[in-house]
């Protein structure tokens, strides 16, 4: 009989989600008349329509293939040319980065490749997350064995937990000591904060000191309003030298049904062998891509390039404009209602202080019961997300206003 791999069996049984399941599913049998009037603001997945750009560029893909002189078969794994230098001309040459084409790999989502990106890193690495935290980074460490159990808390043995903050603007203090890789996501989910240039200078110097490697996940940084923020890991100098860099057009394009993401791999990124000896990331990343995966379909990344194009950056923008326009409307609604608000100026998240002494689960109960409104228990997150919950800005404008009344209806 087969082994298994029993890094498995060390994951929580995935908490969040299946448990907000349960309690809203509860709910909906308890109360069969209050549960028409269910909105849901929990799990953050875009709601608005794919841009017409977007949609256009596709069907004349799909015609493309649907004519044997035009029709395509495998493209290269990597990324077809036409979008990799889409990518690095508007993406970074625009704005003055330097990222070549030939250092972007097209995949079919960020949630993938951040997983995957462990394959490539040896055992042994010193792996730094923040809590609370995106749980996929976490729970692809348990599966490559790079953990030992968690604890009651839920947190794993061997990970080097990095606590946000309000006192820290919820992006975390420098490490004391040295970490071989560290995951940063900014603007962040769950908590809607964005890191500031000095912070990230700060983080790029230590990284550089240390050896170590930063994952920076930007999928949120479109929605970046802040001319000051910075939308790349790569705008801070040195930093080619130190991170990789994962974006992906789920949240910007409405691509999280359509599967389109991105990684970029600086050439002259080095990691060590055992023996001491340096040698660049680069090639290491290219041989898993090819090897394990087959490219993109043409269909989809003719769209992702779409978003590149006049128009499409146009529809781009105008639903951002949307979903941030929805976030102003629940952060005033939070304010109002007397609750501390994080988030949700630059990120389509907010990340809302439960009045005190209330837990983050029983906040969900309490606008389950009382709103009928699904939010996320910031608990699920990791323990620093105890006494936070989180709204999602992706839906329509007008669930959001009356997502907003009923939040300043609630009863304190
Ligand atoms: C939504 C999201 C992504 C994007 O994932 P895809 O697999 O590209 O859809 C990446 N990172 C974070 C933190 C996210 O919330």
């Amino acid at each position: 009989m087969a082994y298994l791999n029993e890094n498995y069996l060390k994951l929580k049984a995935g908490y969040l989600f299946p448990e907000i399941a349960r309690r809203v599913k509860a709910f909906t049998e308890a109360n069969p008349e209050a549960a028409k009037r269910l909105i849901r603001c929990g799990i953050g997945d875009v709601t608005e329509a794919l841009p017409e750009a977007v949609r256009a560029a596709m069907h004349k893909a799909v015609d493309e293939m649907g004519d044997r002189s035009s029709f395509r078969g495998y493209g290269p794994e990597q990324g077809y040319d036409f979008l990799r230098n889409a990518i690095a001309n508007n993406d970074y040459k625009a704005r003055g980065i330097q990222v070549d084409a030939d250092e972007i790999f097209i995949s079919d989502g960020s949630k993938c490749d951040t997983g995957n990106i462990l394959d490539i890193f040896g055992c042994g690495n010193k792996i730094a997350i923040t809590d609370p935290v995106y749980p996929v980074y976490v729970d692809t460490n348990v599966m490559a064995g790079n953990t030992g159990e968690a604890d009651d808390a839920g947190a794993y043995a061997g990970l080097h937990y990095l606590k946000c903050t309000p006192e820290n603007g919820f992006v975390p203090e420098i490490p004391s000591e040295p970490v071989d890789l560290v995951y940063l996501c900014y603007p962040n989910n769950p908590t809607g904060a964005t890191a500031t240039r000095a912070q990230l200078e700060a983080w790029v110097k230590y990284a550089k000191a240390n050896g170590t490697i930063i994952l920076y996940d930007a999928a949120y940084e479109a929605f970046i309003q802040d001319p000051e923020v910075p939308r790349s890991i790569f705008e801070i100098e040195g930093a080619r030298d130190c991170a990789i860099e994962f974006r992906s057009f789920s949240k910007n394009g409405g691509f999280t049904g359509v599967r389109c993401a991105i990684v970029v791999i600086p050439k002259g990124l080095m990691g060590k062998k055992k023996d001491g000896t340096t040698m660049a990331v680069h090639p290491l990343w290219s041989r898993r891509h090819s090897t394990k995966f087959n490219g993109v379909s043409y269909i989809v990344q003719r769209g992702a390039e779409a978003i590149y194009s006049e128009e499409g950056k146009a529809q781009v923008a105008a639903l951002i404009e949307h979903y941030m326009g929805n976030a102003k409307l629940l952060v005033e609604a939070c304010k109002n209602a007397g609750l501390q608000v994080f988030g949700g100026v630059n990120a389509p998240y907010v990340w809302v202080g439960c009045p005190a002494g209330v837990t983050s689960w029983q906040m969900f109960d309490k606008m389950l019961n009382e709103a009928n409104v699904v939010i996320t228990p910031g608990s699920g997150f990791g323990s620093a997300g105890e006494g936070f919950f989180r709204i999602s800005a992706f839906n329509s404008r007008a669930n959001v206003e009356e997502v907003c009344k009923r939040i300043a209806a609630l009863q304190a």
